[in-house]
């Protein structure tokens, strides 16, 4: 399948261009449909496949301008992928000019709550550094529609199942969700199950 073949917003479709991207992956292919008609899902994808797109293109295609808060929240475990994300939403936004934001740690706070006071569409945080800007009050997560969980496997690695639970109490109820792991062991299935009853499970898809 063809990017072309989405119906996605011209500035989306621009930007694939001048990102010479044509053909879609197999896990984009899976899922950048059903996320595109509002389904939530957990997906089993190796690194490499092509998640970022995956997510980041619905993302963009369902902001609205009507709102100064964040309407998608995207967590990651490190802040190496809160930057790469950050950058492929980018340049995927460059002719929707959206704003993304990137919340991570070992950078300043005091920075970050400066600038969560520009209009900002996208969030990208990793999880530790989240929690701490919704304990300081200087995030406003009421306008999400939308959460990705990326690399869940890897958050629960790394000793974020608590701070994740903390977070995820207190977005509002009813959030599109995406969540994708490379592998995934009974604890992470029945973690993401439980909370995201909703979503439909997909397994992993085959590589070209
Ligand atoms: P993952 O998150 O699954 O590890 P990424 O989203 O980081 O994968 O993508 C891996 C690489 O594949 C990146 O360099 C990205 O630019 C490239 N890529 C993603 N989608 C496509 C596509 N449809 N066609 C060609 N290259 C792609
Ligand atoms: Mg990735």
């Amino acid at each position: 399948m063809k990017f072309q073949e989405l119906s996605l917003a011209a500035p989306l479709q621009k930007a694939l261009v001048r990102m010479q991207y044509e053909t879609l992956t197999p896990i984009q292919e899976s899922v950048i449909p059903r996320l595109l008609q509002g389904e939530s899902l957990i997906a089993q994808s190796m690194t490499g496949s092509g998640k970022t797109l995956a997510y980041a293109l619905p993302i963009l295609q369902h902001i609205t301008f009507d709102s100064l808060y964040p309407q998608a929240l995207i967590l990651v475990p490190t802040r190496e992928l809160a930057q790469q994300v950050t950058q492929t939403l980018d340049a995927l936004g460059l002719f929707l000019h959206t704003h993304h934001q990137m919340l991570v740690g070992k950078q300043s706070f005091a920075f970050q709550r400066e600038d969560m006071k520009q209009r900002t569409h996208v969030l990208v945080a990793t999880p530790g550094r989240l929690l701490q800007h919704i304990h300081e009050g200087t995030v406003h997560l009421e306008c999400l529609s939308m959460l990705v969980l990326d690399e869940a496997d890897e958050m629960f690695r790394l000793g974020f199942r608590s701070t994740l639970d903390k977070i995820l109490a207190q977005l509002p109820a009813g959030l599109q969700c995406a969540c994708f792991s490379a592998t995934f062991p009974s604890t992470i299935r029945r973690y993401l199950s439980e909370r995201f009853p909703f979503a439909q499970f997909l397994e992993q898809q085959e590589q070209e």
